[in-house]
């Protein structure tokens, strides 16, 4: 999905974990979607709306009940209201992947991970993608700034991790 702001830009949501959009559920939905929600693998989705703040001017864009948009305009500031409450210290997931056969125009390999500023890295070299992988996983795990590691290799996994795994 993506939203086109009043002011021109677009605000995508293709991804998992962006810092301009949030999860808001009612307060007087609050009790009903807390013992409806037996855990945080079972989510009841249908007490949450979602909102997106548009990272070019700040408008901010909520759901209501029927799960249309509307617009709200910051007063005077600009301030990115929607990121983790952890702030910078976000634990990030971190991914990488390699395919012998990419899609034209496409690197074999990508490292991605958004935590430390974030990591955006294209490679051609699988023995390359796999060190740099090693390294930022070594040094994130160090921060406490990982939420899950993944390397994949021509749609094999090369290496998981997980908290809890
Ligand atoms: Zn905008």
């Amino acid at each position: 999905m993506k939203i086109g702001c009043v002011c021109g830009a677009v605000i995508p949501d293709q991804t998992d974990f962006l810092s301009f959009k949030a999860h808001l559920v009612a307060d007087r939905d609050w009790e009903d979607f807390v013992d409806s929600s037996g855990s945080k693998k079972r989510i009841d989705s249908s007490y949450v709306r979602l909102c997106y703040q548009c990272i070019q001017c700040g408008r901010l864009y909520v759901e209501d009940a029927s799960r249309s948009l509307h617009a709200f305009t910051p007063e005077g500031h600009e301030v990115q209201v929607l990121g983790s409450s952890r702030g910078s210290d976000w634990r990030a997931p971190l991914i990488g992947s390699w395919n012998d056969k990419p899609f034209s125009g496409q690197a074999k390999g990508h490292l991605w991970c958004d935590a430390e500023g974030g990591t955006s890295a294209k490679f051609d070299d699988w023995s390359q993608l796999e060190r740099s992988y090693q390294v930022l996983f070594v040094q994130l795990r160090k921060q406490d700034r990982l939420r899950s590691a993944l390397l994949r290799k021509n749609g094999k996994d090369v290496h998981v991790w997980a908290p809890d795994a």
